[in-house]
């Protein structure tokens, strides 16, 4: 049997059951030390992925984990995903039944589960106390740990019972404390009353690469959002706002323009809360407008944006608030809406608070916050700075104050493009279809109404979709086009275009706008799917749909069936068998055993009904992991898994003869025909007036695609443990490094050969 390593071993479980291929930043470091008995203490911002630190090493340990957290709204959630992905939890907290709670007391002392939710005033309870001291705990998890110092912003006085409680405990079990904000003050309050033991300490800084932060300036703000929404159509997003009048009025609006539309604050009652709550959880509305009493709690991963229609009192409230947007890490926008007018609101709620000592700490936090406002300053840099980040950079480059100083950009001949192709569609359809066309997607929608044969069909071609999207909303906000219609909002065009069209206005930007590289643009549109960013959004909304369909079914909130980030690698991807699904991120085993063949049968419906060619897009998820520079320059597993997939394999042999590939395919064919009549690699080559390796290499393709071969002859095995111990040395990822510690005389065909046996074996 092999032998693995604790943190091997935590790897494949975080595929097995998560889906996931790599710990992030700071996770392998936290979960190592947690493995060895370590106390831990991770301060790590808010979609960083703390849970995971300590889900992981709970399955790992022998005996229970008893996780303790104040967001009771969370736990259910919390425990129903963890259920989901075959590790047995629950919770206890004040919502269960008497009967519920009687049941679950029952079942943990039968040691049905491995992770237990806790609120903390459980730990003031002798019953349940008793029921720990009979339990076999090998670790507590503090989550938001702050809330045990008088400092943090949230103090819970019982959280201050943690450390007797596990002074009480038989065994001391591992102690380990998670937190998103912490100062100074704050982490020593942790350290100390939780009493950990020489803890490992990580912090891996507040910074959120994936947010946008843009300040605006503006005087109508309710226009700004009209515009914002409906470009940004299908998206969740949160719209945050200093009183309740401001929430009910901007609701209001906003459900009268028929937008799907959800609202939050203290003045509703606890029925209707929970309800829009719920709501806008389970994507059955996609904006919720609300006050700041939203949102502790959610964990709702898919938000693409945070707009705050006023400035909030301070940084804290503003970075909590707007981080939480792309928690799966997908991009996503924190836009503050400013107006001098809110400093004046500020200060009357500030004055009309009941703690009269803080009022001038509270000044001075919203000073802080103006400031913000104000600056000409990275904003990103200045957030960081405010939390004691000495941040290597100036610039992010991903904030508007980083972009509104990037040289402006000529975009007359794209606007031109764009505006003449709304005209030739007759000025009747919404910014999805404009993009396809513009894009040149060969949908079966675009086919039938033939615009495919518009003069501007794919004529920007060399964009990526959202890059084409992001230019028709700055046309929109420019005031060259606008939307009409209530249902559907349909991009029109104002007189101005004509302006650009046929009086030669040039328009500008302020950004830089990205093309995709000249070698992929002349690739067909299906090819340019393998884009990052891009992803056939007709499939994406078809699996979205399937998945609020079984959302429904088993009344769980669509992002714990899968993540947004999850459903658009599907989209890019097409995955058509097990195998393929489960190299898709966010995709374990236990995920695929529920609802794999669910999300299969669509996709395999869609591709066969739009004739999607796989072998290519598969050829190039391929291509993607293996480098070009030599067949078998650089190697690793993952991209020889994918070889191995039969799937895959029977696509790579019918890959369409019009592509370079294809003729690769072809002449290794041909070698492959000349071995089986029995010539040798020198007679292959003299024969087909081709060198040596460019044989041995056709030959290796096809020993590593598992045709029927037999290289033996040919290769020294007297080589083999000298170049089995030099993966082990230097890894199998590049061919130069191996070659290198070996004798010269073992040669590149004699390691490729190897290799490929090394890397089979290990599967
Ligand atoms: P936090 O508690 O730090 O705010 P979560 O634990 O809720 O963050 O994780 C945020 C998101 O990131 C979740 O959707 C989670 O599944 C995802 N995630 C966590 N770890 C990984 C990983 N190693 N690879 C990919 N996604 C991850
Ligand atoms: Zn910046």
């Amino acid at each position: 049997m092999k032998i693995i390593s604790k943190l091997e071993y935590a790897k494949q479980l975080l595929k097995k059951h998560f889906g996931y291929d790599t710990f992030r930043k700071g996770q392998e470091a936290i979960i190592s030390n947690i493995l060895n008995g370590k106390d831990s203490l991770g301060i790590m911002p808010t979609g960083a992925g703390k849970s995971i630190c300590y889900q992981i090493p709970a399955i790992i340990f022998d005996g229970i984990t008893i996780v303790i957290s104040p967001l009771i709204s969370l736990m259910k959630d919390q425990v129903d995903s963890l259920n989901q992905i075959g590790i047995p939890s629950t919770y206890i907290n004040s919502s269960l039944s008497s009967k519920d709670y009687l049941q679950t007391m029952e079942n943990i002392s039968l040691n049905m589960y491995k992770i237990i939710y806790i609120a903390p005033e459980r730990l003031l309870i002798d019953s349940f106390l008793n029921l720990l001291s009979t339990l076999n705990i090998s670790m507590i998890a503090v989550d938001e740990a702050h809330c045990i110092s008088r400092w943090g912003h949230d103090f819970r006085p019982s959280y201050t019972e943690i450390a007797n409680v596990i002074l009480n405990l038989k065994t001391r079990p591992i102690v380990t404390a998670f937190t998103a904000t912490a100062t100074e003050n704050v982490k020593n309050d942790i350290i100390n009353l939780l009493h950990l033991d020489n803890p490992f300490e990580l912090t891996t800084g507040f910074d959120r690469a994936n947010l946008s932060f843009i300040v605006k300036n503006i005087e109508n703000r309710s226009e700004f959002i009209y515009e914002y929404i409906k470009s940004n159509l299908d998206k969740s997003g949160i719209i945050y706002c200093l009183t309740r009048k401001t929430v009910d009025k901007l609701y209001s609006n906003l459900k009268l323009l028929n937008y799907s539309v959800s609202r939050y604050h203290a003045g509703l009652s606890e029925k209707e809360r929970t309800k829009n709550q719920n709501d806008f959880v389970y994507d059955k509305t996609t904006i919720m407008v609300a006050t700041n009493a939203f949102g502790m709690g959610i964990d709702k991963s898919n938000i693409r944006y945070v707009i705050h229609y006023n400035m909030p009192k301070d940084i804290e409230s503003y970075y909590q608030e707007a981080g939480r947007g792309g928690r799966d890490g997908d991009k996503a926008e924190c836009i503050l809406l400013f107006k001098r007018s809110d400093i004046v609101t500020n200060k009357l709620l500030i004055e009309q608070s009941q703690s009269a000592s803080n009022h001038s700490k509270d000044y001075e936090k919203l000073n802080e916050m103006v400031d913000y406002c104000n600056t000409d300053k990275c904003l990103r840099k200045y957030i960081l700075e405010y939390f004691g980040e000495k941040p290597e950079f100036d610039k992010c480059g991903n904030c508007s104050n980083c972009t509104s100083d990037i040289e402006v950009t000529d975009i007359t001949e794209d606007s031109k493009k764009i505006l003449s192709c709304i005209k030739r569609m007759h000025e009747g359809y919404g910014l999805g279809l404009v993009t396809d066309v513009l894009k040149g997607s060969n949908t079966s929608k675009i086919r039938s109404m033939k615009f495919d044969t518009l003069s501007t069909y794919g004529i920007m071609n060399y964009y990526s979709k959202d890059t084409i999207k992001d230019l028709i909303s700055y046309l929109v906000t420019e005031n060259y086009l606008k939307y009409v219609g209530n249902q559907y909002p349909i991009l029109s065009l104002n007189s101005s275009a004509y302006d650009v069209l046929f009086k030669n206005k040039t328009v500008t930007i302020k950004r830089k706008i990205e093309r995709i590289d000249a070698k992929q643009s002349n690739l067909s549109e299906d090819a340019i799917h393998k884009q990052d960013t891009d992803f056939d959004n007709k499939l994406f909304d078809i699996l979205r749909n399937l998945r609020m369909e079984l959302s429904r079914k088993y009344n769980l909130p669509p992002f714990i069936i899968f993540a947004d980030v999850t459903l658009k690698q599907m989209a890019r991807l097409y995955p058509t068998s097990e195998n393929e699904m489960l190299m898709i991120n966010g995709v374990g085993e236990y995920k695929f055993k529920e609802y794999g063949e669910d999300f299969l049968e669509v996709i395999k419906k869609y591709v066969s009904e739009n004739n999607i060619d796989l072998s290519e897009i598969k050829q190039r998820q391929i291509n993607a992991n293996t480098n070009t520079k030599n067949d078998y320059s650089v190697m690793s597993s993952s991209a020889f898994s994918d070889l191995n997939n039969n799937n895959i394999k029977a696509n790579l042999n019918k890959t369409s003869s019009k592509t370079n590939k294809a003729k690769k395919e072809d002449t290794k064919q041909i070698s492959y025909n000349l071995y089986l009549q029995g010539l040798s690699i020198e007679e292959i080559a003299n024969e087909r007036n081709l060198v040596k390796q460019t044989i041995e290499n056709h030959l290796l393709e096809c020993y590593k695609e598992d045709f029927e071969i037999n290289l033996d002859k040919y290769i020294h095995s007297e080589y083999k443990e000298m170049i089995f111990d030099a993966f082990k040395k230097v890894g199998t990822d590049k061919l130069k490094p191996i070659k290198e510690i070996l004798p010269p005389e073992v040669s590149y065909f004699d390691i490729k050969y190897y290799l490929i046996c090394y890397l089979k074996n290990s599967m």
